[in-house]
């Protein structure tokens, strides 16, 4: 989609320091981490949100999900990572490209702000 940051980035045509790549899905560094550790996982499709994606294509959404929760594993470890997905104006989405993100490295708290 014309102008949206994570299609470009999944084009190849905005850098990105990418960890994980297959042919759906993509895992990058967090621009503005909220955590030692702070990856983001999308789709290479565009889908808005994670509404928009279950009901498009919900083996996508598995995916994007399984990847997540490895690459949670493998930064967390014993200690545990949290999954986010910010969804709509309320949910505090500001990229309306759905993506996952993957914070571990420090206790988070909760309830969330
Ligand atoms: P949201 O607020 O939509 O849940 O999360 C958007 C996330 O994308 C934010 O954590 C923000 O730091 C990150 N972000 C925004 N622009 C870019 C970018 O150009 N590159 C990367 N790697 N992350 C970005
Ligand atoms: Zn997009």
């Amino acid at each position: 989609m014309d102008g949206c940051i994570f299609c470009r980035i999944a084009a190849g045509q905005v850098p990105a320091n990418i960890i994980y790549r297959d042919d759906e899905v993509i895992a990058v560094e967090d621009l503005n981490p909220q955590a030692p550790s702070h990856a983001l996982v999308l789709p290479l499709a565009h889908h808005a949100t994670i509404v928009a994606l279950t009901r498009a294509k919900p083996t996508l959404a598995a995916r994007l999900m399984t990847v997540a929760s490895q690459l949670g594993a493998e930064r967390g470890g014993e200690r545990g990572f949290r999954l986010v997905v910010n969804t709509g104006e309320y949910g505090g989405q500001t990229v309306d490209h759905v993506h996952v993100h993957v914070l571990a490295g420090r206790r988070m708290s909760w309830p969330p702000g």
